[in-house]
């Protein structure tokens, strides 16, 4: 791999998402020598991947170059490549690139897409967990807009124009109501030939509302902005069976549709090799404790949406958002500097700054942990909020002046077909 030898204890850091930047960022300058793996060259920003399936933004404004995080840090390296498996016992690993020796393992995996065994959505749904992922989806739409305005039957324009989101949390939620905006806004100007009362938008979700993981007032305003919006939400509703052009659920609902989004969720995306005994098989997540030390391990950490840490306020661990992922990662970069010089750790306390969705280009909700919010200032927010969290200063330049221009013109300016999206058997 290419990585000097060093007399510095060497950490190697698989995963150069929230929680690995943020950690590589804290400790690179110290007396150690870091080693930061990703299988992209790139960090996703995942809260604002449906806007690039929904041709809001381009992928460059939310994905940022690795190297250039590390770009002014000594003694660290970037290397692409996928991580496969662990050998604890030689304190090694193993990669698509070659073998690599640590004195410390920080696991910053994150999470894959959870289809629950559904062997039929897996093939014919379209997730929504990377970049490569969200453009094909943009194509998609785009795709079957373009197809559905040279089609002359009706049944096959309606499937085409049917558009049907699995799972009522955040993602979902948002990326219902900015397809609702494609609808209100691109299709009347764009797609003369079409009627825009042909299309609709369906949101299907298990539970009994949408954002369960949020207070009910905030499910209550999303389901009420998504309505007049004009999406169609099903609650208690699961999808059992998807070919490609009809979807089955657990109720009388079918529907006809070319396009299934599954947000429905997500399970941890852990690395081969560590003892069984790591691993919360339900979750598939590691148990850690309150360091980040996976269980059974002095050497070796976890962080972020892969980990599990069990508390008396989080018995099932934290949520899998970026808070606890960021804040994991820059107190473990205190932490194994102290452990490598002998000081006593600082356990971890997760401060929950609340949590945000938007429905649309002008409204949101907000849950405090003393107060709730919903409607235009609540949008404030959220974009204030993600536009000060994204990586780097040109994306967020970007953004801002995409939102801007959105908003200004009710557009999206994103809606190309740059890399069009082939179905299976097409
Ligand atoms: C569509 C979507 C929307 C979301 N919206 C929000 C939101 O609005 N607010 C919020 O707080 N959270 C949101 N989340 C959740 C949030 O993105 C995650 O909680 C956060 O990214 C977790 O950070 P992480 O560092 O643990 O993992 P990730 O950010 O997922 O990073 C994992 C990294 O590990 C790399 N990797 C994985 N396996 C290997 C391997 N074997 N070898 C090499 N590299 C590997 C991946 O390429 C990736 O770069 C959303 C997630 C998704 C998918």
């Amino acid at each position: 791999m290419n990585i000097p030898e060093s007399s510095l204890p060497r950490v190697v850091i698989i995963g150069g998402g929230f929680a690995g930047i943020n950690f590589a960022r804290k400790i690179a300058n110290k007396n150690v020598q870091v080693v930061l793996i990703d299988k992209r060259n790139y960090h996703t920003f995942q809260p604002l991947l449906y806007q690039v399936s929904s041709a809001g933004l381009e992928p460059d404004s939310i994905a940022y170059p690795l190297r250039k995080i590390l770009k002014n840090h000594k003694n660290t390296f970037f290397r692409l490549a996928e991580v496969e498996s662990i050998n604890s016992e030689k304190n090694n690993i193993k990669t698509s690139i070659g073998n690599l020796d640590y004195d410390y393992l920080v696991i910053a995996t994150g999470t894959k897409t959870n289809y629950f065994g559904n062997e039929s959505i897996e093939t014919h749904g379209m997730p929504m967990k990377k970049v490569p992922q969200a453009l094909n989806i943009r194509s998609l739409i785009l795709q079957n807009f373009e197809q559905a305005a040279i089609t002359n039957d009706k049944e096959t324009r309606k499937a085409l124009l049917n558009f049907v989101i699995v799972g009522g949390g955040p993602t979902g939620v948002e990326l219902a109501g900015a397809i609702a905006e494609l609808k209100n806004h691109i299709l009347p100007r764009d797609y003369r030939d079409l009627i825009p009362e042909d299309m609709q938008i369906y949101l299907l979700e298990g539970g009994a509302r949408v954002l369960p993981t949020m207070s009910e007032h905030a499910s209550k305003k999303a389901a009420k902005f998504l309505s007049k919006l004009g999406v169609l939400v099903h609650c208690n509703t699961f999808v059992k069976n998807y070919d490609g052009k009809k979807v089955l659920t657990n109720l009388s609902l079918e529907l006809q549709s070319e396009t299934l989004i599954w947000a429905a969720g997500v399970t941890g995306n852990p690395v081969k090799g560590l003892q069984a005994e790591a691993l919360i098989d339900r979750a598939n997540r590691y148990k850690v404790n309150e360091y980040n030390q996976v269980e059974g391990y002095n050497t070796i950490f976890a962080l972020g949406d892969i980990s599990l840490m069990q508390t008396d306020a989080y018995p099932n661990g934290h949520p899998q958002v970026a808070q606890p992922a960021i804040q994991q990662g820059e107190l473990l970069g205190k932490n194994l500097i102290k452990l490598i010089e002998g000081k006593p750790l600082k356990k971890f306390k997760y401060k929950d700054k609340g949590s945000m969705a938007t429905v649309g280009r002008n409204k949101a909700v907000v849950d405090l942990k003393h107060f709730r919010f919903a409607g235009f200032f609540a949008w404030f927010v959220w974009m204030f909020v993600h536009l000060m969290a994204l990586v780097g200063f040109r994306n967020r330049v970007i953004v801002f002046f995409n939102w801007g221009y959105n908003y200004i013109n009710f557009d999206k300016a994103a809606r190309l077909i740059i890399r069009p999206f082939r179905k299976l058997n097409q």
